[in-house]
């Protein structure tokens, strides 16, 4: 009975195999036939922003087929009842058995508005992305996509409703401007500067304002234009007749005893130990006054780089009370030791000497962005007063504020000192427009502030 059984149960299963095998075969070729004429659509997706299209626009597409892969991509523009290509390409097959298209592309491609003689106003694009499916005769899936865009070929208007005639080596200016259609970036350019602007309220009258500089040692202004970028990329500019006045050269010897040295290398060697290697004491002073008062410079100009697009200050800036000048702006320092010359460089600001460890006022509302030892400078803080306007105090013994905090004109920034190049206890105060540093001179005077600055702006 049992053996029986057991026959029984062992002998259909040979026919069972017999029958699945040709089973996972048609499966097999049913998986495949599936695979092959898959009915999922490939995907498309625009990266930069298309909806108004300049005279010169770069397109950007992300195209995706997770299935059978990209085969071909077609972009069109049309306009009534013409058409014209922007782009077209075709994707090779791939894989060992050369079935699939590559499952993910990116292109970018330039739309030159010119050649295709539209009319501004709206047109559609449209984008056509085949994959490598069987379905549709062989064709592949496709996915059509289409955009309502506007084209606009002409440049903004650029009118000037006023601004500065004359500027110093060293000076500011300011000029405000309209323009005759919504603006995407805009300022102005000197030389090969460009000063960025923000938006004015002007008492409803709207319209932008640029503050602008020339550094200390310019010779002549070769280029000086206001230039305004639509939404859709066109550039508009108007020169701008800016006269640059040349003021005299000061010039000053400054000793370097040996008692500075004792009293500052080893202060410096702290903060930068590389400079324990150089052994000759005056080698290291001009390293400090050479390759770290760039450094110093290049992070200043990365700190007061960045446009708040509202202006903080009011009034005139404060200058440090109950002081005396010690040093101006863009006076030529000669730097010798023991009567011979050993080095020569610019300074950028106004050295400003009171009682030691005087108080040092903000000289006008802002908001401090650094506050820390920055090398030839010591103990620094920077306040940003908006619109690319910057002050900063440094040789500070004591500082009183932290970054982000707001100050207002008066308030207490920190105490002065001797920390940095100093060579006795006194504020070397800067004024900075977009990283460029100026004369502190015309910021402390409320009548030529008045005239060249704030005058344009409100
Ligand atoms: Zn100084």
């Amino acid at each position: 009975m049992d053996t029986l059984e057991e026959f029984e149960k062992v002998k259909p299963r040979k026919p069972l195999i017999f029958f699945l095998i040709p089973l996972a075969m048609l499966a097999g070729v049913a998986l495949v036939l599936v695979s092959l004429y898959e009915r999922e659509r490939p995907q498309v997706s625009i990266v930069s922003d298309l909806a108004r299209i300049g005279v010169h626009a770069t397109a950007e597409i992300h195209l995706g087929d997770r299935r059978s892969g990209l085969q071909s991509v077609e972009v069109l523009i049309s306009q009534g009842k013409s058409e014209k290509r922007l782009f077209e390409k075709t994707y090779p097959r791939q894989g060992l058995l050369r079935r699939y298209g590559p499952r993910k592309a990116s292109e970018r491609f330039g739309i030159n508005l010119l050649p295709l003689k539209f009319r501004d106003g709206k047109a559609v694009l449209e984008i056509r992305v085949r994959d490598y499916s069987f379905c549709n005769w062989m064709a592949g899936n496709l996915t059509r996509v289409r955009y309502e865009v506007m084209l606009d070929t002409r440049p903004p208007l650029v009118s000037r409703d006023g601004g500065s005639r004359y500027i110093i080596p060293g000076g500011s200016g300011a000029v405000a401007f309209s323009a005759n259609e919504p603006l995407r970036s805009y300022g102005v350019e000197i030389n090969d500067t460009f000063f960025p602007g923000i938006p004015l309220t002007r008492q409803g009258r709207g319209g932008y304002g640029v503050i602008f500089a020339v550094p200390h040692d310019t010779k002549e202004i070769t280029l000086a234009r206001i230039v305004a970028v639509d939404l859709a990329g066109n550039r508009g500019e108007m020169p701008l007749s800016l006269v640059l006045r040349h003021s005299r050269v000061k010039t000053d010897r400054i000793e370097i005893p040996d008692s500075f040295l004792d009293r500052k290398l080893p202060e410096f060697r702290s903060y930068y130990p590389e400079l324990q290697e150089i052994e000759d004491r005056i080698a290291a002073f001009v390293e400090i006054n050479n390759r770290i008062r760039k450094e110093n410079g290049a992070r200043i100009r990365e700190l007061t780089s960045r446009v708040t697009p509202e202006i903080m200050w009011k009034g005139r800036f404060l200058r440090l009370p109950r002081s005396s000048r010690r040093a101006s702006f863009a006076e030529h320092r000669t730097y010798f030791y023991r009567g011979r010359k050993i080095d020569a460089q610019v300074h950028l600001g106004m050295d400003l000497a009171s009682v030691s460890h005087a108080r040092v006022p903000a000289a006008n509302d802002g908001v401090v962005v650094f506050t820390g030892y920055l090398g030839i400078y010591g103990n620094t803080v920077i306040v940003d007063h908006g619109a690319g306007v910057y002050s900063l105090y440094a040789h500070l013994s004591q500082i009183e504020v932290r970054e982000g905090q707001k100050v207002a004109r008066g308030d207490l920034l920190a105490l002065t000192g001797a920390t940095g190049m100093a060579g006795g206890d006194h504020l070397h105060f800067s004024v900075l427009v977009h990283g460029v540093f100026v004369n502190p001179l015309e910021w402390w005077d409320e009548n030529w502030l008045n005239l060249n600055i704030s005058g344009y702006l409100r």
